[in-house]
């Protein structure tokens, strides 16, 4: 028999092992990222931007669902499972109901799979395995996970798979979920089930939450955090929410980039768990992000609700279908870029926020204390959200460890971890504001993308080590009073502002709001982290 090297026969059902779908119209095992493309354009899922990179629209979900995440409740991992409003409790027999619908659904379908690694440290990695009907979803996978080489692929086993059925609607009386969305994990069945999103982002983040679930008990600490690593090898690692500044700041010429978005810290060193980018994209500049922009155009990166013109050519600032426009590539896309995805032990942890009130000044150093502080606060205040149903208004946001939605297990697992890490390696720890500045969010402005980099890089390059600092009277925060090249004023957030008495009522504004969200942990920390909430060192 012949056939197209492209397409498997029909018989070959190996690809799908560990699925329970059994058959397909038309199988498309590891395709790379030109076939992907031909296979997207052929079934119409999207269009050839001017440069080559293909767009697709993911319809009426242009972010995260996050009211349609479950975790099927098991006996062997119901105690360990952080249950609330992250992880919505489904009942084991509905987790079944769903996965043979989904199944169902899939068989005799045309099909993708991707065979990937999350997790470039092969001590800490799993291998993923994802079923498609849509072939711009598998390149958004291949693009996002570590490709396996040509070699590992044979006999590939996958240790969690993805059964991914964008078209297929859930229905809330017989699969037990809220609405036509699921996205549906079994820690015990090691699969997870996405239904009715067209939005590739649920991959990523499924599998970010499966990492957050095995690697702590393995004592590895994963992390919602980008990472680079300087020329001296000296990696710094850059938590924040989203929209904060992880893939913004991380990729910079004069480091070289580790990863994005998710990373290990592991006893040996950090860790990727990814081999490629989630670039917010709106309002992207070609100066300030050169690296980015270069990604965003060129063939083999996803453009995900981006606007073009009839002859593709891309309007970077169209929010029509939504502000949380997105380009997907693979790591080595960046120009600068550990391609091991591995790196030393941080030397630099940086704690990204984008104060949308203008209160928290725009670099500070941390105790250890108030690191663990801000780490299990997780502020951000967001103006426009990559989340269905937020509207514009500035938001307040306190999300756990800079990463609640993807916490299986409580944040206390996290959080301990943490403090060990930081109490064992002594890393320097800083808290940076990237929103911003000379006032709230319709009166002042975003702090600038250049003076953050200055900010970042005096304290990569230790020039932060021999600066006076003084204590802000609210949060304790320690403030370098001169830096190199920065004008005195951008650092004090305070002198930014005209209205000095409005100012002082933002921050005991936003003090009142750290106390109250913080009372939650406050019976899980240690007196020195009490102690460092807030007036730590006033
Ligand atoms: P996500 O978790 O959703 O991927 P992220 O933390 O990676 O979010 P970015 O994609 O880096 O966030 O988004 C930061 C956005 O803010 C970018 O659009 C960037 O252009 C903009 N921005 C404006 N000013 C700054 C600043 N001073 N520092 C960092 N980013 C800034
Ligand atoms: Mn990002």
């Amino acid at each position: 028999m012949t056939h197209s090297p492209d397409i498997a026969p029909l018989h070959d059902t190996a690809p799908l092992a560990g699925s329970g779908v059994r058959v397909a119209a038309a199988l498309h095992a590891n395709l790379t990222a030109p076939a992907l493309v031909a296979h997207s354009l052929r079934k119409g899922e999207g269009r050839l931007s001017a440069d080559g990179a293909i767009i697709v629209r993911t319809g009426v979900h242009t972010g995260r669902s996050v009211g349609d995440k479950f975790v099927a409740d098991e006996p062997s991992t119901t105690a360990e499972v952080w249950w609330g409003k992250v992880n919505q409790k489904l009942p084991a027999q509905n987790f079944a109901i769903l996965k043979s619908r989904v199944q169902a659904y899939l068989q005799g379908r045309e099909l993708f799979t991707q065979d990937l690694y999350a997790g470039a440290d092969p001590e800490n990695r799993i291998r993923v395995r994802l079923v498609t009907t849509g072939a711009w979803q598998a390149l958004f996978a291949r693009n996002m996970f570590i490709r396996p080489p040509a070699f590992e692929l044979p006999g590939f086993t996958p240790d969690y798979v993805i059964l991914h059925a964008p078209d297929f609607e859930a229905d809330p009386a017989i699969d037990g979920v809220k609405s036509t969305s699921a996205i549906a994990l079994s820690f015990a069945e090691k699969l997870i089930v996405i239904a009715g999103t067209q939005y590739a982002g649920e991959i990523k983040k499924s599998i970010f939450t499966v990492m957050n679930w095995i690697l702590p008990p393995k004592g590895v600490l994963p992390m919602h955090c980008s990472a680079n690593i300087g020329k001296d090898e000296d990696a710094a690692l850059f938590f924040g929410l989203s929209g904060t500044g992880k893939t913004t700041l991380s990729s910079d010429p004069a480091r070289r980039l580790i990863g994005d978005d998710e990373h290990g810290w592991a006893p040996t060193g950090v860790f990727n768990f990814e081999g490629g980018c989630y670039a917010k994209v709106i309002d992207l500049s070609q100066e300030a992000e050169p690296e980015i922009w270069a990604a965003s155009h060129r063939f083999g990166t996803v453009l995900e609700n981006v606007v073009a013109d009839p002859q593709g050519r891309l309007d970077l600032t169209d929010q029509t279908f939504t502000e949380n426009t997105r380009a997907c590539y693979p790591v080595h896309f960046i120009p600068n870029v550990e391609l091991s995805g591995r790196g030393s032990i941080p030397k630099n942890v940086f704690m990204l926020t984008a104060d949308a009130f203008g209160v928290l000044p725009p670099i500070s150093k941390l105790t250890p204390s108030q690191a663990m502080y801000h780490f299990l606060s997780g502020y951000t205040a967001r103006v426009a959200g990559t989340e269905k149903g937020m509207g514009s208004e500035p938001q307040a946001t306190f999300s756990t460890c800079f990463g609640a939605p993807f916490l299986p297990r409580h944040p206390d697992v996290y959080g301990k971890l943490l403090e060990k890490l930081i109490k064992e390696h002594g890393a320097s720890c800083w808290l940076v504001n990237t929103g911003w500045t000379g006032g709230a969010y319709g009166t002042g402005k975003r702090m600038s993308i250049t003076h953050t980099r200055a900010l970042l890089r005096a304290a990569l390059d230790g020039d932060l080590a021999n600066v006076t600092y003084r204590h802000d009277p609210f949060f304790g925060l320690a403030i370098p009073e001169s830096v190199p090249g920065i004008p005195p004023e951008v650092l004090d957030p305070r002198a930014s502002w005209s209205d000095k008495a409005s100012y002082d009522k933002a921050a005991a504004d936003l003090v009142r709001r750290f106390e109250d969200n913080f009372a939650t942990f406050s019976d899980l920390v240690g007196d020195d982290v009490k102690a460092a909430a807030i007036r730590a060192a006033a």
